[in-house]
């Protein structure tokens, strides 16, 4: 059975364990300096030093406050890693699995190029993975593109290659299968969007590609309790938040993320991981896969 995609229906009758109204899944992307190196080079210029530098922040020093944060209140997030970054912080990323969180999938140079092949994105995921997998030992079961960019084939790609879940679109608030020629495949997209993206208040540079965000935390936690109890109110939704160490991770906006992440528990929400979410979906959904 098929549900419109329209944001304004809820899931195929999906509800939460514990009966609670709202699935909240905290996601960072660990992507330091090559977030704005890959965006550097779609845009064909290169970053300057204070990009690089602040990239580094994230594994020099917003991650910990991140990790430490993440265990005062018991939640258990999901890191979208790319692979090189696995090669270059090793130490850091061995320490968010370590402290029983999942790593999933986020390019090898966080590609953020359009119009890549089929080959070219099978060898990115194949050389991922066999990082993560160094790592955890095991196959990474989540993928979000970077700059939430993925291909026509891709669905069916992650599909194939055991994949559970893709984190990359916006089109609505509540889980949902990808199809392939009218057939659903069993792979859940987990939309997100810049509202409740980090990057999209934080980021301030005056190098090229310039972005210049500067927003006040209060205003920031505000919007995402605002939205947050929005789709609480409607039931049955998701809210992907979603966050970058280099950051989110500066003393004054951990303080604050700790106060939403209070919110959070006094609402009564269910908070997990991408894949826990993923697996919770697919097996509601086993009758309509089979
Ligand atoms: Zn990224």
């Amino acid at each position: 059975m098929n549900h419109p995609i329209d944001g304004k229906t809820n899931g195929p009758s999906l509800t939460w364990p514990g009966g609670a109204r709202i699935a909240v899944m905290v996601t960072f992307d660990f992507d330091a300096q090559y977030l704005r190196i890959s965006r550097a080079a779609s845009k064909g210029c290169t970053i300057g030093f204070t990009d690089f530098s602040r990239g580094q922040y994230g594994p020099h020093e917003g991650l910990t406050r991140c990790l430490d944060l993440l265990d005062t209140f018991s939640i258990r997030s999901t890191f979208f890693v790319p692979g090189i970054v696995v090669e270059e912080y090793r130490p850091q990323v061995e320490e968010i699995a370590r402290r029983g969180h999942e790593l999933a999938c986020h390019g090898y140079l966080h590609e953020s190029k359009r119009g890549i092949s089929l080959e070219e994105e099978t060898a990115i995921l194949e050389k991922s993975e066999a990082l993560l997998m160094s790592i955890t030992g095991k196959r990474p079961v989540g993928h979000r593109g970077p700059e939430s960019i993925i291909h026509p084939f891709t669905p069916k790609l992650l599909a194939e290659r055991g994949y559970l879940y893709s984190s990359s679109m916006k089109d609505c608030d509540w889980p949902y299968l990808w199809q392939q020629d009218g057939k659903l495949l069993p792979l859940v997209e987990l939309p997100t969007d810049v509202m409740m993206d980090d990057f999209t208040y934080f980021y301030f540079t005056f190098s090229d590609p310039a972005v210049r965000a500067m927003y006040t935390n209060r205003e920031v936690i505000g919007n995402w309790k605002d939205e947050f109890d929005a789709l609480a109110q409607e039931g049955n939704k998701i809210f992907v938040l979603k966050l970058h160490p280099q950051m989110i991770g500066r003393g004054s906006r951990i303080k604050a993320l700790g106060e939403f992440f209070g919110y959070l528990r006094s609402r009564g929400a269910y908070i997990a991981t991408c894949e826990e979410v993923a697996r919770y979906v697919l097996e509601q959904r086993k009758g309509d896969l089979a």
